[in-house]
This record gives structure tokens, sequence and C-alpha cells, in this order.
């Protein structure tokens, strides 16, 4: 629909307030992440979260694996409301390596996460919540989840209530939920379907869904692998979204056994595009990352209220 005048226009922003009238570009937010390092990504979190009205942190680790030795990592944190329990909302904005020694753009995996995010945050900040919400933009994500293992280590999970995180949130309308983060986590996952429920979104619950920061914090991840931190069993939920066909054919590769019906050798899409050359922006709907935002402001509202009673 076109505004008759410009006038039409500042009334109706002027009705649905600030959040509208402060319509930010979600495909050029993404497409700002196409950079040749994660330092230079870092930057665009901090810009991005400062543009949308909050005072970002910089949390320096000292990070790094096997494979990149010693590394420092940055973290950017900031928070929402008051309140003495937390809500986190995270999700990871650094990107892989290729094997060519190139950046992959990390757009699909996971810029488009960190924008539906801080999109989320803006939505979230009119809300009357009684938890403060921390939002968490991790960075080392593809290192083996050492930002969030960090972020764990420094400020310990006395005060946290609930995780929410996003991994690749990029195209389509399907949101997608793990089941494997525990029993503790059973009240999240009732709050993702509630949602679902009342927005009549298409939703899939994976009883296998592949890792994310979620599993520090669950613990799930931690105590498979027989690692310290297996203690902490936060509730704890992973989202994403896809298309409607490709998130059920990632259903079956990762929880139909041998009758999953797929052909040999079948790999779902979105892990032909991740940590390869093919993760662009033509791959980008920024009706995606709308939809991401609106949900996650919906299920952190939801928990708040949930965890509140
Ligand atoms: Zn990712």
């Amino acid at each position: 629909m076109l505004f008759r005048s410009l006038a039409a226009a500042a009334a109706l922003l002027a009705v649905v307030g600030p959040a509208s009238a402060q319509e930010v570009d979600l495909r050029a937010q993404v497409a700002a992440y196409v950079q040749p390092t994660n330092e230079a990504r870092t930057r665009v979190v901090v810009d991005q979260v400062r543009a949308a009205g909050f005072e970002p942190v910089v949390e320096t680790f000292a990070g790094g694996n096997r494979q990149t030795g010693e590394m420092e990592g940055r973290n950017v944190v900031f928070t929402i409301g008051e309140g003495a329990r937390e809500i986190l909302l995270t999700a990871h904005y650094d990107a892989v390596v290729l094997r060519d020694g190139s950046m992959s753009q990390g757009v699909v995996d996971n810029a488009a996460s960190v924008v539906g995010v801080i999109e989320a945050a803006r939505r979230l900040r009119e809300a009357d919540l009684d938890h403060r919400v921390r939002v968490i933009l991790f960075d080392q994500e593809e290192l083996g989840l050492i930002g969030a293992r960090k972020w764990i280590e420094a400020h310990g999970l006395a005060n946290v209530a609930a995780v929410v995180n996003s991994d690749v949130a990029a195209y389509g309308d399907t949101l997608m939920y793990g089941l494997n983060n525990g029993a503790q986590s059973a009240g999240v996952t009732r709050a993702v379907r509630e949602v679902c429920a009342e927005r009549a979104m298409h939703c899939v619950g994976f009883p296998v869904y592949p890792p994310s920061d979620d599993r520090a914090f669950s613990g799930a991840g931690l105590a498979e692998a027989g690692e310290a931190g297996a203690t902490d069993r936060v509730p704890t939920v992973s989202l994403g979204f896809q298309d409607h066909v490709g998130a059920h054919q990632m259903w079956l590769a990762f929880n139909g056994g041998e009758a999953n019906g797929l052909a040999e050798g079948f790999v779902p899409q979105v892990f032909r595009l991740i940590h390869s050359a093919g993760d662009t922006m033509e791959r980008v709907d920024p009706a995606t990352v709308r939809l991401a935002a609106e949900t996650y402001a919906a299920v952190v509202a939801k928990l708040d209220d949930q965890l509140a009673r």
C-alpha cells in the first residue's frame, strides 16, 4: 500500500510510535556484516547497537582454539530494563574463515540473527517487563562456543532465568526450535509453542537440533562431552528460521533415522550454504529478519510473564 501523502505518512508514524518512526533497512543492516575480518564485524555490531539507542559494552576474552592458537575475542552486550533476574537473548556474530583463507560473508550464519535480535530489543524497550533482558552478541561461536563459555565463566548463571538463542534466521517463514536442551527447558519450549499458536506460525520442534551457543547454557552439549560446566542447567531454547520444506528436510536429516526417505547423500540446503562461499546476501530476505525480530520479542515477553508468576 502506498501512502497518499507525506502528511498521511507522518500521521500514521505518529500513531504507531517510535519503533516504526525509526524503521531501519534490515537488508542493509545485514549486508553491513560482509567484512574481511571478525574484528570489523565487531565494529558493525557496536555501531548498530548504538544506532538502535542502546549502550553496548564490549567484553574481551582470551579465546581461540587448537587450530587458531590464542585469539582475543569480543562479546558485545547491552541490557534493557531492570530486574534482578535476567532473560538472555543471544546470537553469535562471528563468521568462519573458509578453506581458501577468505572470510565467509556469514549473513545466513549468522548476521541476519544478530540484526533480528537487535530489532527485537528495540521492540522490547517499550515493554513493561519484570526481568532485565540482557542481549549478548557472541564472538567465536564458530570456534567452539567460546564466546558463550567465556561469558559464563566471567559472570556465572545465578541471575539467569532463561536463554533464547538465535542461529540461522535469514530466509523462510518457518520457525525451528530445539528440544534437546534438557528437561529444565520445558517451560521455554512451552513459551515458544504458545507464541507459535497465537501468531499462527509454521513451527517445527527438533528432538535433535544442531548445536549453537545454547549448549553452553543448558549444559546439554557439555554433559555429552563430559566437560566442566555440565552442572549448569539453565532453561534454554535455540531458534532459527528456514523455508517450510527446508525445515522439514532438516528435521528428517537429523531425526528421521534410517527411514528418513531422503535421497542417498542428500544434504539440506542450509547446510550447503553455511560455512561456504554460498552464504551470501542473495539468500537474505528482510521479511524473515523482521519476522524473527517480532517472534523473539514475543517469546521473551511470554517468558517474562511466565517466569514472573
Ligand atoms: Zn551459526
